[in-house]
This record gives C-alpha cells, structure tokens and sequence, in this order.
C-alpha cells in the first residue's frame, strides 16, 4: 500500500510536468507562428518599397565643331555643319541647365601630320583653323580633350575625363557623322557606354556620307534616346 501511495503523488507530479510542459511547447509554437504570420505580413510591405532608379550619368560630346571645318572656304568644309548650329547650341544650352557636363573634342595635327597624306592640311595645332567656332565658344565648366585621329578616345585623355566625372551615356555630336563621329561611337561603345547620336547635330561632307553614318549608328551600335 505504502509503496502504491507513493507511486501516485509521483505519477501525478510527473503528469502535471509534462502537462506544463506541453503548455509551454504550445505557448512557443504561437509565438513562433506569430512570428512567422508577422513575417509574412511584413514581406508585402517589403515588395513595395520603392527603390530610386538613378538616371545614367550622361556627358555631352562636341566633336570637330573647328574652324577649318565649319567655316565656308575651310580646308575641310563641312556646309552640312553651318545648318546644325542653332540646334546643336539649344543642346548644349539644356545641358548646361540640367548640368550635364560638356567636352569638346578637337582635332589638332602637327604640320607634318600622317592624316594629310588622305586629307588636306587642317587643324593644325595654335592655328585659328584648329578652335572651336565663335558660336558655340567653350564656356568656363566645359572641358576640351584634343585628338590626332578619327576616334576621340585614341591616344587622348578622354578616358580618364569620362571616368573622373563617372559617365555613363554619351551624347555625342559634331562632324562628321561617318567618319570622327561614328569612330568615336565605336569606342565609346566597346568601352561599355551607352550613346545617343542626335541626327539634327550631326553633319557629314555630303548628304550620302551623312545617310551613310547615320545608317551605321542606327543598325549596328543601337544609339539609346537620352
Ligand atoms: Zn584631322
């Protein structure tokens, strides 16, 4: 008997803990089911956080707009140049509003420069043929990058300038359409920028050449509307 009645209390205590303790396993597994319903609450409000998309920092080219290739009787005549003018400055102006910062790439030769064997001398360097035209005068934040060739980016410093400011597009206008200006969009899409060449500030030696470039741009290298 002793032994039975000792037995009970110890049945009894032993059921009491495990009920207290399946009390606590159901008290836990709320909590944790809360939790887990609050998570789950929370993921919409997660889903519609709105995330700031940057716009590409973009960089206004101006490619050749010299002298002795805008001017009527110039070297290198380019008629077509003269017609973009007033577009091309209203450009530049909106870009300098919305501070988009402007280069100007300029061919500069030395007097004995290879490039006149296929063209006639032009832009030769400390000449009034080699500045930029009146009209669209370099201004204080505008920068110049000279260039020997076809392409802005061979053997210049346009690399360097276009990483300092962190470019992304490139806007890029100026003579001619198939030739500086379409060697240049080469490079600087092989060099991973995105580009936008604008047809009414761009201009080639003859409406065939222009067509021409133009064609090579649109088909091949994809230009992105800035
Ligand atoms: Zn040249």
């Amino acid at each position: 008997m002793k032994k039975v009645k000792r037995s009970r209390p110890s049945r009894r205590k032993s059921t009491t803990r495990r009920t207290k303790s399946r009390r606590i396993q159901r008290k836990s597994l709320r909590r944790k089911t809360l939790k887990s319903s609050s998570k789950r609450k929370s993921q919409p409000s997660k889903r519609r956080a709105v995330r700031v998309v940057r716009p590409p920092q973009q960089v206004f080219l101006v490619i050749d707009m010299l002298n002795d290739f805008v001017q009527s009787g110039a070297p290198l005549e380019v008629s077509g140049a003269r017609i973009i003018i007033p577009r091309l400055a209203e450009r530049m102006a909106a870009a300098r509003t919305k501070q988009i910062p402007i280069i100007y790439i300029c061919d500069q030769h030395q007097p004995d420069d290879v490039e006149f064997r296929v063209w006639p001398p032009h832009a030769v360097g400390g000449t009034r043929g080699s500045q930029v035209i009146d009209a669209l005068t370099p201004q204080l934040r505008d920068q110049t990058v000279t260039k020997t060739t076809y392409s802005g980016f061979f053997k210049t410093k346009l690399d360097v300038v276009l990483e300092k400011i962190g470019a992304e597009h490139l806007i890029i206008t100026g003579v001619c359409t198939n030739i500086c200006v379409l060697y240049t969009a080469v490079d600087a899409l092989m060099r991973g920028y995105t580009i936008d060449v604008p047809e009414d500030s761009v201009a080639a030696l003859t409406p065939d050449d222009h067509r021409f470039g133009m064609r090579q741009l649109r088909e091949v290298l994809k230009p992105v509307q800035s």
